[in-house]
């Protein structure tokens, strides 16, 4: 591969230029395949979903449209290493108003799903994986909100079934895909 000039290497960084030998065009056969992003290839790119977007209206990097045409134009690399698929927050929005029916949310998750295939997931999610396992909550609760819900006469949060939650982890195969996280 060439060497990039400096100018180049900017452009690089801030994403505004686009290398061939970057480009993938198996890729969006490969996301194709996985379940709920059957559809990729029918976007037109109209904008709608960044539109009315509620996270892209307040991140200055999260645009569902452009994660699409990425995967399209088969940015592999790019997207599996960008932590800004990890900011969807899975609200729908998008797929109820998309004209193409392209199933957005669902898409950004095989993105996720094979993100974490090769090994990667934003340390924030490791963390609540480990406190499902744990305490079959994403987050710890602690005593002191414990305390606080007995002086208002709250029951206490229902104890989870650990042993169920490890077996479902198993069983969708969660648990090995975990094993190759680097942490
Ligand atoms: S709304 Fe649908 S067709 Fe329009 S850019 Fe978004 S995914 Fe593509
Ligand atoms: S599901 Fe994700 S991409 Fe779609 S509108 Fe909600 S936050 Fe945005």
């Amino acid at each position: 591969m060439s060497k990039l000039t400096k100018a180049e290497e900017e452009a690089q960084k801030n994403e505004t230029v686009l290398r061939t030998t970057e480009l993938d065009p198996k890729f969006k056969y490969e996301i194709s395949k996985l379940p709920g992003a059957e559809k990729v290839n029918v976007c037109f790119q109209c904008g709608t979903c960044t539109a009315d977007c509620p996270i892209a209206r307040f991140d200055d990097f999260y645009r569902p449209r452009k994660l699409i045409r990425m995967t399209q134009l088969g940015l592999k690399e790019r997207l599996l290493s960008d932590d800004v698929i990890w900011l969807c927050s899975t609200c729908f929005t998008c797929i109820d108003h998309c004209p193409q029916d392209v199933g957005i949310a669902s898409i950004v998750r095989a993105l996720r799903n094979l993100t974490v295939a090769h090994g990667h997931m934003p340390a924030g999610y490791v963390a609540q994986v480990s406190n499902i396992l744990k305490t079959g909550y994403a987050y710890i609760i602690s005593d002191m909100r414990l305390k606080k819900r007995q002086q208002k006469g709250l029951p206490p949060p229902p104890k989870a079934n650990l042993k169920n939650i490890a077996k479902l982890f198993d069983i969708t195969g969660f648990s090995k895909a975990l094993e190759k996280v680097e942490t």
